[in-house]
């Protein structure tokens, strides 16, 4: 009995063992030959083509407004309009932001072939001066919080920037109101609904404007 049982579980092992065997040489074989039927072969990535960033050129002196890209920048005697928002700079400057003024020129030029002059009553204005039109301000509508919503102090106010332009004011809102609707195509937008002569460049050019804010007290937080 006990010799039978022993060749059984010997012939269990052996048979076991090659099937085992058989199994693992199987399995062994066929990365081999998966690996070879898929050679890899390099697949072309194609690279998207870049959408260029569209750029206006402007020339003071001929007055012409010219599409061009980034890449591919403006000519000698051009003006970029430049392709973004106009951002607060780094450091205080002491005068107009050079890329708002061409924005300006650019839209004046276009607005006097349309019949509208425009001219800036107030651009860049000194930390000082600001200081002082708030003040005064202050004395006027009797408080910080009301004269906020017409001067705005000299830390918050864009106009030390250089960031801001205020148009025609006080006699020419008319003429004012072809630049609210255009200034887009040139990257100025109006910023506030009580104030139809301020203008920023809260737009890249050809870019809709933001939503008008209430009043100026309210880029205080900014
Ligand atoms: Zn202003």
């Amino acid at each position: 009995m006990k010799i039978k049982v022993a060749l059984l579980v010997l012939m269990v092992i052996l048979v076991g063992g090659g099937v085992t065997s058989y199994i693992v040489e199987f399995s062994s074989k066929e990365p081999v030959v998966s690996a070879v039927s898929q050679t890899p072969s390099p697949t072309p990535t194609p690279t998207p083509s870049p959408t260029p960033i569209q750029l206006l050129c402007f020339s003071e002196s001929t007055k012409a407004l010219r599409s061009s890209d980034l890449e591919s920048g403006c000519l000698d005697g051009e003006q970029s309009l430049g392709a973004y928002r106009i951002d607060r700079p780094a450091d205080r400057p002491t005068d107009l932001n050079p890329i708002l003024l061409t924005r300006f020129l650019a839209a004046q030029a276009a607005a006097k072939k349309a019949g509208f002059p425009l001219h800036i009553t107030s651009g860049y204005r000194s930390y000082a001066l600001q200081e002082r039109l708030f003040r005064n301000a202050v004395e006027r509508y009797g408080s910080e919080a009301e004269a906020s919503k017409w001067v705005l102090p000299a830390d918050v106010s864009h106009h030390p920037w250089g960031l801001a332009l205020d148009i025609n004011y006080p006699n020419d809102p008319v003429s004012t109101k072809w630049l609210e609707v255009n200034g887009y195509t040139y990257g100025l937008c109006r910023a506030y609904e009580n104030e139809w002569w301020h203008f920023e460049g809260l737009s890249a050019p050809g870019e809709q404007c933001p939503a008008m804010l209430p009043d100026a007290s309210t880029t205080t937080t900014d």
